[in-house]
């Protein structure tokens, strides 16, 4: 009992201060527990540290902390990937060899399946990158039009030299400007954008469905194993036990097997983990943005909270529709439009005020006493910005693999 209970608070505090590391920024999580232990673990323990550390030692402690941590975070290494996949292969060859012979046919077929679909998908995540070149500018400049609210047209990426296409960003790990750029993953030492996202979401799934299903095979064999010990020939063996009694013998069952046992356990207490991160990645198809736009959405809702953003109708504002600069903007296919102009201004806009072409900070009226422009309005609620990347959770989802919307 005393190292199963040792390993499954490992498990479970491992999974919880990952989640809690990956999750806790989101705004959902702001006000919760959650919210306050990711700043805990981010923001508060490592200022203590610093403090500490510079009464002791100077800064060294700190200073290579921060190498270590600069490497693990920052650089390109495949540690994680080889963590992950060791896990991964160790965990499968003491489970399937053991719960082979007690399986039937078509549970055969189903653990063949389930085994072999992470590998693929974390192949195909691994090693594409949608990296925007000087080759396909053109066809990412096309992909998504600007909104003008988080992606405004004409900025040049400083370190590739080459303009940045909307939805896109610049990442420093793989020192590349990656397209419909979703995180850097440290797991798959690659950027999750427009071309490797729809593998990304086939490793999620399928590691969730392989998790689930391990759970679910440990159960059953479990639960074999008890039926033919305690109750060979007679009715459920667990019928008219205490709970005690129930968690005792499948203690005593679990721990004797230790190679079915310690992946049972495993699956148990991973599987929440894998299916949060789908959980989530869900939501944003369902939301249609990728996590890199979820901050910035974020910004945006702090402003209207703050009440500083005001919109007005496109058509309104540019009557005279201007010919866009094709080599800055050329066509898209993409059907999202809005017919919006946001504007940030800590009072409402006078006539006579000019927007800035690449924000959306305004040029407050020269004249203090110019009267309100009447077009505007302000905002009160995100629901009224219109998000023209998201076409509803089916569209999304098409875009995201990669399918004609
Ligand atoms: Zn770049
Ligand atoms: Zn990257």
């Amino acid at each position: 009992m005393g190292w199963i209970r040792t390993a499954a608070l490992t498990v479970l505090s491992i999974s919880f201060f990952t989640f809690v590391a990956l999750f806790g920024r989101l705004p959902i999580f702001r006000k919760t527990p959650i919210g306050f232990l990711h700043r805990a673990v981010w923001i508060h323990i490592p200022h203590a540290f610093r403090r500490i550390d510079a009464i002791l030692f100077g800064g060294k402690l700190l200073y290579c902390w921060n190498r270590t941590g600069k490497y693990l975070m920052r650089e390109n290494h495949p540690l994680v990937l080889i963590f992950f996949l060791i896990l991964l292969v160790t965990s499968q060859v003491a489970f399937v060899p053991a719960a082979w012979p007690r399986l039937g046919i078509p549970h055969r077929v189903c653990v063949v399946v389930a085994v072999i679909l992470p590998y693929l998908f974390l192949y195909g995540a691994v090693t594409t990158k949608s990296f925007i070149t000087p080759q396909n500018i053109r066809t990412e400049l096309a992909r998504y039009p600007y909104d003008r609210v988080l992606f405004h047209p004409g900025k040049q990426c400083s370190t590739c030299h080459l303009p940045k296409p909307a939805r896109s960003k610049h990442c420093s790990i793989c020192n590349a400007c990656v397209s419909r750029h979703d995180h850097h993953c440290v797991w798959l030492t690659n950027c999750v954008g427009r071309e490797n996202y729809h593998y990304f979401l086939g490793l999620l799934l399928s590691m969730s469905v392989m998790l689930i299903y391990g759970a679910y095979l440990g159960y059953i064999l479990f639960d074999d194993t008890l039926q033919k010990s305690l109750s060979p020939n007679g009715p459920r063996w667990s019928r008219g036990r205490s709970w005690s009694s129930y968690l005792h013998f499948w203690t005593l069952v679990v721990t004797n097997d230790l190679r079915l046992g310690f992946v049972f356990l495993l699956a148990i207490l991973t599987s929440p983990l894998a299916l949060g991160f789908l959980a989530y990645h869900i939501y944003l198809l369902w939301a249609g943005a990728t996590t890199n736009e979820t901050s910035k959405w974020s910004d945006w809702r702090e402003d209207v909270a703050d009440g500083l953003v005001y919109k007005a109708r496109r058509s309104e504002i540019y009557p005279n529709h201007k010919p866009r600069d094709e080599n800055i903007e050329p066509p898209t296919s993409w059907p999202g439009k809005a017919d919006q102009v946001l504007i940030l201004t800590d009072e409402p806009p006078r006539v006579g005020f000019a927007i800035s072409t690449r924000s959306n900070h305004i040029m407050q009226s020269e004249d203090p006493n110019a009267p309100i422009d009447p077009r505007w309005h302000r905002v009160n609620n995100m629901r009224e910005v219109d998000n023209i990347y998201d076409l509803g959770f089916w569209r999304n989802m098409r875009d995201a693999l990669k399918l004609p919307v």
